[in-house]
């Protein structure tokens, strides 16, 4: 297939490029490198199967050619990361809500297959665990910068289903669980990055407010499968899929984890919610997906346990600091001859 990724130099951008090069897909990439890096996509550049444009997803005259060129699109192009939320929420609104109308808009026209990414803070202060892709999304008010994310995402899923019902547009929607693994920067507050950063660099880790609150990690690699195989199915069309993994962590306990997997000596210090984003700054105790119906339309399961995919997530941030190329591991995977990703250079070192 000819598949076109908005934000396809993204941290799970260039995980699902990567993923589909090797499945024999011809991919498309549009990033304009805001959060994404062109690191990410380095040692797939020179890939025959690969091209890419770095431009905004705001480019619509560029976003319908692209549409054209392809069978099928991911947009994943958004602004992500609480921290980047917070502070920068015109951005986060715009990108998000404009970003998504224009991908819709060219792939309503050719009646391309659209996967388009929401995420799990849409079911905002939901209490009713798991979270059900049916269940009432409760949000918190417009003073709180937080909740302009998970509206704009809210907004991105009625635009989608509504492109659904009344254009016959087939689109999918997922809604990501805190996915993490290898590539993905602390810049944006995210904490796993964050606390392994920390514990190397033997600095005290941060956990915010009283650390009870969890959260449950996807791997990046058991998502982008699943992403793969949700946009080839035609019964996932118009219909809203949760993606992640179902253990739940508190982020106290994942502090203790990552320190001992690490066997850093770091303290561990917990830093108030109003001193770590903003005053009145509101988050959410738990959040937990139900994957039943995922399981139902493409037997997902998640693979990786947080154990191996703190492990993962070490190991790369131990390579990056040796100077070391960990991403042209995935040579054979990609079917490309190791000469051609042996001129890749090594990632930019990271904050
Ligand atoms: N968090 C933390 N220390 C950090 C970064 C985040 O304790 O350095 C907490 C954050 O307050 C939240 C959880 O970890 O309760 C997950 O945060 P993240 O930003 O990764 O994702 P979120 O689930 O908030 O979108």
């Amino acid at each position: 297939m000819h598949i076109f990724i908005t934000g396809g130099a993204g941290f799970l951008g260039s995980h699902l490029t990567e993923l589909l090069l090797a499945q024999g897909d011809d991919v498309w990439v549009l990033d304009d490198l805001s959060t994404g890096s062109i690191e990410n996509i380095e040692h797939i550049k020179n890939h025959p199967s690969f091209h890419y444009r770095v431009d905004s997803v705001m480019n619509a005259p560029l976003v319908a050619e692209l549409v054209d060129r392809c069978d099928a699109i991911f947009h994943l192009a958004a602004a992500v990361g609480v921290r980047l939320i917070v502070e920068s929420p015109v951005r986060t609104i715009e990108t998000n809500i404009r970003g998504t109308e224009i991908v819709l808009q060219a792939a309503a026209k050719k009646k391309k297959r659209v996967l388009i990414t929401s995420t799990s803070e849409v079911y905002g202060k939901s209490e009713k665990l798991p979270f059900r892709e049916g269940d009432d999304l409760v949000s918190g008010p417009p003073t709180k910068g937080r909740w302009s994310y998970a509206c704009s995402k809210a907004i991105d899923e009625f635009l989608s289903l509504a492109y659904w019902k009344e254009r016959r547009l087939p689109v999918t929607i997922v809604r990501l669980f805190n996915t993490v693994g290898p590539r993905q920067t602390g810049r944006y507050g995210m904490v796993v990055p964050n606390f392994v950063r920390q514990a190397l660099n033997g600095e005290p880790i941060t956990v915010f407010g009283t650390g009870k609150q969890s959260r449950c990690f996807g791997y990046v690699g058991d998502v982008v499968e699943a992403l793969s195989k949700l946009i080839r199915t035609q019964n996932a069309v118009g219909e809203i899929f949760n993606i992640g993994n179902d253990e739940e962590v508190s982020i106290k306990e994942l502090a203790h984890r990552i320190r001992r997997i690490t066997q850093s000596q770091s303290e561990i210090v917990y830093v108030p919610y109003d001193q770590a984003y903003e005053e009145g700054f509101e988050d959410m105790p738990r959040r937990v997906p139900s994957l039943e119906k995922i399981g139902q339309c493409i037997g997902y399961r998640p693979k990786t346990s947080l154990d191996e995919i703190i492990e993962k997530v070490v190991e790369f941030e131990r390579n990056r600091r040796a100077g070391a190329t960990p991403l042209a591991a995935s040579a054979s995977s990609l079917k490309m001859p190791v000469s051609v990703m042996q001129q890749s250079s090594p990632p930019a070192a990271q904050p």
